[in-house]
């Protein structure tokens, strides 16, 4: 097994912007993932459900799986975060933007606000692990961000007991270019949550590689983004990735074949094709040597 890590976010980030499916439709969807090799998946989000009604009744997604360490689940505050641990669960996501602009829009507070809330679910959760994902690290629509910033909200997370951070490119902005300037700066431990607004995330993924990034974020179909980020486009596709990483020698751990079959149901179940382009085009032929 390789070093790579792919987290699967679809039952989380990737319905988020949907047409609300069944807690028992979301747990089938985990379970296909973990049978596909899947080790982390963000499962839920313990966020208000009439902000974001597909992810209503997380607790009920999270009492039909079990706990397990594979799973991840977003929480917005304390309070989400003591609803998520009174749930059984142990690795949370919080996010935190590094735009002024998109996190007043996205969560109704200032970064120096958000800052604080994560002090907030740290004090509230010790034993948990943290995944701070940080959001639009290589661009916003509602102003310009430096590299340098990021790097700074990285160590003012670190030091505020963020045990994890995830570089987020919520809006698709980043090219292989921009993301070298913050990778400079920010080093390369961190994960890589990419979006594929204008086409840019498999290249992205591809050159965070290279550069030495081993944790990237995904969504099963390309599923996903933001409701409240004006042309967010969809995440990473999963299956996308796991087959030009597999096609690179480097192993996934992660079954192409089952991924592609959960791809379809989800499809049925969604009623609506899925974005990603392995998901329309099929897997690679053998190689001819
Ligand atoms: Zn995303």
């Amino acid at each position: 097994m390789s070093d790579l890590i792919i987290r699967d976010c679809s039952p989380r980030d990737g319905l988020q912007p949907l047409a609300p499916l069944k807690p028992s439709q979301r747990a089938a969807l985990v379970r296909r993932l973990e049978s596909a090799g899947l080790r982390r998946i963000e499962i839920a989000s313990f966020v208000s459900p009439s902000a974001v009604p597909a992810m209503a009744e997380a607790g009920a997604v999270l009492a039909e799986l079990g706990a397990s360490d594979a799973y991840w689940v977003l929480v917005p505050n304390r309070r989400g975060a003591q609803m998520a641990l009174e749930a059984g669960a142990s690795q949370l996501t919080v996010t935190v933007s590094a735009s002024e602009g998109y996190s007043e829009k996205n969560t109704k507070r200032s970064i120096a606000a958000s800052l604080e809330a994560f002090g907030e679910i740290r004090a509230t959760a010790p034993d948990a692990v943290l995944d701070v994902v940080i959001s639009c690290c290589f661009g916003s629509p509602f102003e310009p961000i430096r590299p340098g910033d990021v790097a700074s909200l990285v160590h003012q997370l670190e030091a505020l007991g963020a045990d994890l951070c995830t570089l987020a490119d919520t809006t698709g902005t980043a090219t292989p270019s921009r993301l070298a300037d913050v990778l400079d700066l920010t080093g390369t431990q961190h994960g890589l949550h990419l979006h594929d607004s204008r086409g840019t995330a498999l290249v992205n993924a591809f050159a965070g590689y290279e550069a030495g990034v081993r944790r990237f974020d995904t969504s099963l179909g390309g599923l996903g983004g933001s409701p409240f980020a004006p042309g967010a486009g969809g995440n990473l596709a999963t299956e996308d990735l796991v087959l030009l990483m597999e096609d690179l020698g480097i192993d996934t751990g992660i079954d192409l074949d089952l991924l592609l079959e959960g791809g379809r149901w989800l499809s049925r179940e969604l009623s609506m094709n899925l974005p990603s382009r392995v998901s329309a085009a099929g897997p690679l032929e053998e190689r001819a040597r």
